[in-house]
């Protein structure tokens, strides 16, 4: 087993801080691109870049100390990607992804108490089967050898900068098209029509997206992202507010004056209620735990009382509501007047 705090030329008590300098020195001064052809420097290059491998991982390092780590294996492109990584360079984007896309998808109200799997149609640029997607027959780009970058080296004031950039030949794709597919003329891509099965969360609000990673539109770099924007079908008695639902509750003036029971159309079945006598119009009876779910728990349901006044009325229901304006010294319009002035102004 190599030495690598001797590679390193630190104490076996470095801390990561002294060795991540002096990997740092080391890089710059065996970088392979400052000794052209020196086949020892490379090796050298590729020591230090191991032994920093190793020992800036604290677990690794552990393993390595007592002597448990087996050979450790990297390749090339592992040690330079490393160096990059220390010294800042990020890979350029290699090919780009397919451009995301959105559908929408539609929901009952009933079924965000529990969440619910949906199946989706939505449209793309998917891969074209005549070819698999690969858009014709390939061959590797011989001047990138495949990888689809290339690394130039700049030399400077602080030492050799390693740069990456998309392949100019193949345009970060890593292979040429010998001969394009007749169906998608070489894009690799044609308008499909697919269904995808998602499951919605519970409690999801609408207008909100859900991510569906790798059903956006294919790209020379991979898919890209589709997005699903929720809407929720309109409830025939429960309005949603937030995480509370509301319903409605029409009330006669009897029931509202001497009180009743009824159901209320709950999101999981009736729950019966108790209106207490000489309840009003506008009042709210609060029902916990009967909303929509939400990281906390679940909502309320609001029941907002509308006084339902009748617009038409028996002879005999009138005369027992004279009767009772008498009782309670209510003064109300004498019987027949409107009818007479109903006639009066609509002559
Ligand atoms: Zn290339
Ligand atoms: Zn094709």
């Amino acid at each position: 087993m190599k030495d690598y705090y001797a590679i390193l030329g630190v104490s076996r008590e470095a801390t990561q801080e002294e060795i991540k300098r002096a990997y740092r020195k080391l890089a710059l001064e065996y970088h392979p691109d400052r000794h052209p052809g020196d086949k020892a420097m490379e090796e050298r290059f590729k020591e230090i870049n191991e032994a920093y491998a190793v020992l800036s991982d604290p677990e690794k390092r552990a393993q390595y100390d007592r002597g448990l780590l087996g050979a450790p294996e990297f390749s090339a492109q592992d040690l330079f990607d490393l160096f990059a990584q220390v010294f800042g360079f990020r890979p350029s984007r290699v090919a780009p992804r397919g451009e995301d896309l959105e559908a929408l998808v539609e929901v009952a109200l009933g079924d965000l108490l529990e969440g619910k799997e949906v199946e989706v149609p939505f449209s793309r640029l998917g891969p074209c089967e005549a070819c698999s997607g690969q858009g014709g027959r390939r061959v590797v780009c011989p001047t990138c050898g495949g990888r689809g970058v290339v690394e130039s080296y700049q030399r400077g004031f602080f030492g050799t900068l390693v740069n990456r950039t998309a392949c100019p030949h193949c345009k970060g794709q890593g292979f040429l098209l010998k001969e394009a597919c007749p169906t998608c003329q070489g894009r690799g891509r044609v308008p499909r029509e697919e269904r995808v099965r998602v499951r919605i969360p519970p409690g999801m609000d609408e207008g909100q997206l859900l991510r569906v990673p790798g059903y956006g539109n294919l790209g020379p770099g991979g898919p890209g992202d589709l997005y699903l924007r929720l809407r929720v079908k309109p409830h025939p008695h429960l309005e949603r507010r937030g995480a509370d639902l509301v319903y409605r509750l029409k009330l006669g003036l009897a029931q509202a004056a001497l009180g009743t029971r009824v159901e209320v159309p709950g999101l999981s079945g009736p729950i019966p209620l108790d209106i207490p006598p000489g309840t009003g119009h506008g009042e709210v009876f609060v029902l916990p735990g009967e909303g929509l779910p939400h990281p906390g728990g679940r909502g309320a349901l609001r029941v907002e009382v509308e006084l339902a006044v009748p617009k038409k009325l028996s002879k005999r229901a009138r005369e027992l509501l004279r009767a009772y304006a008498e009782e309670v010294g209510e003064a109300v319009a004498p019987e027949g007047l409107w009818d007479r002035l109903k006639g009066f102004f609509h002559k």
